[in-house]
């Protein structure tokens, strides 16, 4: 290899010798890639289009070995250094520019343990590859809502998903990590091994070192599951939110219910007059049986007149996926997010108000039903403190061109200023953008001085900074 110049993390350029460059090669499994070879471009292009950034050097990893290489690379030249998992975080932390990116998304075995109900799950797995292993012995854990998520970044933030109500934070329901740590150890960290880490790795995101194994407690689900749609026209969306938040307060844990408001999808159950039509539709989920579960999303179904539904017993690994087709990769994307204890008349008016002028046919605002089994763990618990929230909001600006960037990101914000006085002030830390750095402190609330103090003791050089960073007192 020739010489390569990179960035350090103190944003300084240094310049790399072929010498040095080839020894970290050598000793890799994965390949080591810098712009114009085969599968660079691959790996820095992440979710969301509006992040295009390029690494000077890329460590394709295929094992620890690897991990635990670039790491200590890495640290031995002080370099700007990113880690990509799912490469899904709207942020584009996992894609440095000009930096050593560290690439785990060719790391994507999942292996189930059916009798102890363990699932063991490499960095690099999307949660399409973690159901379709543990569905096949009917088990799952509490993820997301979009089968091309990454594992290892949608846990480090906490996660939740569709039956989280049920069983919690994804966090919730993880069991022990395997990490690197900045100095290049190896760390194994539980509930009762190197604690502090355990601790802050549940919702203080990348910031502790790079995890190279996840391990997380099973729980039988389906594979049948009762889920679907019921759609409203816009115009009955503030009836039907008003009675949503009162049937919310008496739901059951095992029955989910999320609120998405936008122009309808071309979806076959709708009639073909209200496609691009301004609707709300809820997404129901019952974790348990599908007889109780009808009974219990009844009243979903009778908050209006419904355009159109389509309920009923399917795969949960099918469920999973049916939002795929709205969140491809490859498109721009702009988040606001809130937490909500409840959703005020105010907060439902201003909901209403930006539905009826959204900038894109691809914008929507989403209300996640969280609450239930997520709210039972102390605030600090975890370094995830945010056990009050009943509902996660985001707006989801979307768009296809670059000349719309500026309408569709002033809508977002507009949004998030004007419902900002009825949402709790905390931020799923997750959902953050890349300009929300002065956000870090609500996503971390009460828990951020203590994660603070523990990244010191395992990243003092704040090697990984590429994340929602916590520097290190
Ligand atoms: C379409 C879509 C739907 C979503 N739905 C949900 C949802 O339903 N529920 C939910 O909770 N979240 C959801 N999210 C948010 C999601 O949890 C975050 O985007 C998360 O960061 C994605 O993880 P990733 O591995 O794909 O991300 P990446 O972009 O690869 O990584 C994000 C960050 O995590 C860190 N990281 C990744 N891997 C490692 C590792 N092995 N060790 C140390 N640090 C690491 C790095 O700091 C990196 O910058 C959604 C996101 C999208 C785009």
């Amino acid at each position: 290899m020739t010489t390569v110049t990179i960035r350090r993390g103190d944003g300084g350029p240094v310049t790399l010798d072929a010498a040095a460059l080839d020894n970290l090669k050598s000793g890799l499994r994965g390949r080591l890639l810098v712009a114009g070879d085969d599968g660079y471009d691959k790996a820095r292009t992440i979710w969301n289009a509006m992040i295009d950034r390029r690494p000077a050097l890329v460590v394709h990893c295929e094992g620890v070995s690897d991990i635990q290489r670039a790491v200590n690379f890495a640290r031995t030249h002080a370099l700007l250094t990113s880690v990509k998992g799912g490469g899904h975080n709207i942020a584009g932390s996992a894609i440095c520019d000009g930096g050593l990116l560290i690439d785990l998304s060719g790391m994507r075995a999942v292996r189930i343990d059916p009798l102890a109900r363990v699932a063991h799950v490499e960095p690099g797995a999307t949660l399409g590859d973690f159901d379709c292993e543990a569905q096949a012995f009917g088990l799952a854990t509490p993820l997301g809502i979009n089968s091309t998520t990454g594992v290892a970044g949608l846990t480090l933030g906490a996660g939740f998903g569709w039956f989280s109500r049920k069983h919690g934070m994804t966090i919730d329901n993880l069991l022990a990590v395997d990490v690197i740590t900045a100095d290049g150890r190896f760390v194994r960290a539980t509930a009762k091994e190197n604690a502090d880490l355990f601790w802050a790795i549940r919702g203080g995101s990348g910031n502790f070192g790079v995890v190279t194994r996840f391990e997380f407690q099973l729980h039988p689900l389906g594979p049948e599951v009762l889920s679907g749609l019921v759609v409203y026209p816009l115009k009955e969306a503030a009836s039907a939110l008003k009675q949503y938040r009162q049937y919310a307060k008496q739901l059951g844990e095992e029955t989910t219910v999320w609120t998405v408001l936008r122009k309808a999808p071309p979806l076959p159950f709708l009639p073909s007059e209200v496609h691009g039509t301004e609707i709300i539709a809820f997404a129901l989920f019952h974790a348990g049986n599908p007889d109780a579960g009808r009974k219990a999303i009844e009243p979903v179904r009778h908050f209006g007149t419904p355009i159109g539904e389509h309920i009923g017993v399917q795969p949960y690994r099918l469920w999973q996926q049916a939002f795929d087709p709205l969140l491809t990769p490859g498109a721009r994307n702009y988040w606001k997010s809130h937490n909500f204890t409840d959703l005020s008349d105010e907060a439902i008016d201003i909901t209403i108000k930006y539905v009826s002028k959204l900038p894109s046919p691809h914008c929507e605002i989403f209300f996640g039903m969280i609450g239930g089994a997520t709210m039972r763990p102390a605030p600090d618990a975890t370094a995830y403190s945010h056990r009050n929230a009943q509902y996660v909001c985001n707006v989801h600006g979307r768009w296809e061109t670059a000349a719309e960037d500026q309408k569709c990101i002033e809508w977002a914000r507009g949004f998030f200023r004007d419902t900002a006085p009825h949402a709790t002030g905390g931020v799923y830390v997750n959902f953050l953008t890349e300009d929300e750095s002065d956000r870090i402190k609500a996503a971390y609330g009460p828990n951020f001085d203590r994660l603070a103090v523990i990244k010191k003791r395992y990243d003092p050089q704040n090697l990984f900074r590429m994340n929602q960073n916590i520097k290190p007192v």
